[in-house]
């Protein structure tokens, strides 16, 4: 039976497919704005140049010191390139990091963003923005920060290399399982899950096997997109607090952490809603979706152990605790015990079991 539930739209334009790099300057006049400043990490620089001089005038400049985790004094520094350089607009050309640089920058200016994504990892569909000052790591979710339109060409992610493109869709894939879970779930962005997840679950070995193949970065790319709308329409639960306390805590890269925990903390809620996790063992044809998760993972070369992101043995402990000390909703309570086990098997990475 249907549960009762509330639905709620707020998706970018999109506009998705081989080459779609070429429609920016056009959307950029759909949203009657043409003075870009184009963001980029320092790694992804040459196709941000290469960007802004297909802009011609359209782009002012470009800034190309994004950098994980959104610190607030970079977003100062590109603020004052945006204001003296006249820009009226963002284009943010990459990840998650870059998307964050851009959505700072629009909490504070109300700018708008066009995106050009180039990884799986989603955050161009979220009106959420999570900022670093002092050390100290903030999540909003606000609607200021929601850009625009998005551009998905999946040509741009052929050279995402593949660990990073096996860790990112793992990434996607947890927003899409969560969400299947979560205390404010509905019919649309269960269905978007379970898309985007076969999706992934269809291209990550085939761009494992061949990393310029179009069809695999078109569907890993499409699975993306779906994976990042559940993230945006509905509440995580204890995967991605987990992955936002270890990364926080131990200073843990995001994709790789979200990868290894997965398999971990889906075994976990399993326990207690296994009928909104049977989708996701069918997907990967095993009995569970906790060990489904993580054969599949191995099978794609997938980091396995957080003891090989530098976590020890001892941290175990601390982090535990850490992890029951804010409660949340979480469809199976937050039991240290559970936790630590849990952990346990993650930082070994063996195959999850119950406890
Ligand atoms: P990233 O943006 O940090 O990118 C990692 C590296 O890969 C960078 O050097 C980047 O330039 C490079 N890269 C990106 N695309 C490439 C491509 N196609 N080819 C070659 N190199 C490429 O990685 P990410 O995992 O996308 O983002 C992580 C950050 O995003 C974290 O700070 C995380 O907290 C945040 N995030 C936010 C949300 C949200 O909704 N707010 C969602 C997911 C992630």
């Amino acid at each position: 039976m249907t549960q009762p539930f509330t639905f709620e739209s707020a998706i970018p334009r999109i506009v998705f497919g081989i080459g779609s790099i070429s429609k920016v300057s056009e959307e950029l006049g759909r949203l009657g704005r043409g003075r870009a400043l184009v963001l980029s990490t320092p790694h992804q620089e040459n196709d941000a140049q290469a960007l802004a001089s297909a802009l011609g005038e359209l782009a002012v400049g470009v800034f190309n010191r994004a950098v994980m985790h959104t610190p607030v004094d970079v977003t100062t520094e590109a603020l004052s390139m945006f204001n003296g350089s006249g820009a009226d607009c963002i284009v943010s050309l990459g990840g998650g990091s870059t998307i964050g640089l851009g959505k700072a920058i629009a909490l504070r200016n109300n700018a708008p963003q066009l995106v050009v994504a180039t990884t799986y990892a989603g955050s161009e569909v979220t009106p959420i923005l999570g900022e670093t000052e002092n050390g100290i790591k903030t999540t909003i979710r606000t609607s200021s920060v929601l850009p625009k339109t998005v551009i998905y060409d999946p040509e741009l992610t052929f050279g995402l290399p593949v660990p990073m493109s096996v860790t990112s869709g793992l990434n996607a894939m947890a927003h899409a399982v969560e969400g299947l879970y979560a205390q404010d779930r509905n019919p649309i962005a269960s269905l978007m899950a379970m898309e985007g997840l076969a999706a992934l679950r269809k291209a990550l070995p085939a761009i494992v096997n061949l990393p310029r193949d179009p069809l695999a970065r078109t569907d890993a790319l499409y699975g993306s997109w779906l994976c990042g709308v559940v993230l945006g329409a509905v509440g995580m639960s204890l995967h991605h607090k987990l992955c936002h306390t270890l990364g926080g805590t131990f200073d843990l890269p995001h994709a790789e952490t979200h990868a290894i925990l997965l398999p971990h903390t889906v075994s976990y809620i399993e326990q207690a809603v296994p009928e909104l996790l049977a989708p996701v063992a069918r997907l990967f044809g095993a009995p569970r979706a906790g060990t489904g998760l993580h054969d599949f993972a191995l099978s794609i070369g997938a980091p396995m152990r957080l003891r090989d992101l530098g976590v020890t043995g001892d941290d175990l402990d601390r982090a535990t605790a850490l992890a029951v000390s804010h409660p949340y909703w979480s469809p199976r309570p937050l039991e240290a015990g559970g936790i630590r086990a849990l952990l346990q098997n993650a930082w070994q990475g063996v195959r999850p079991h119950l406890r």
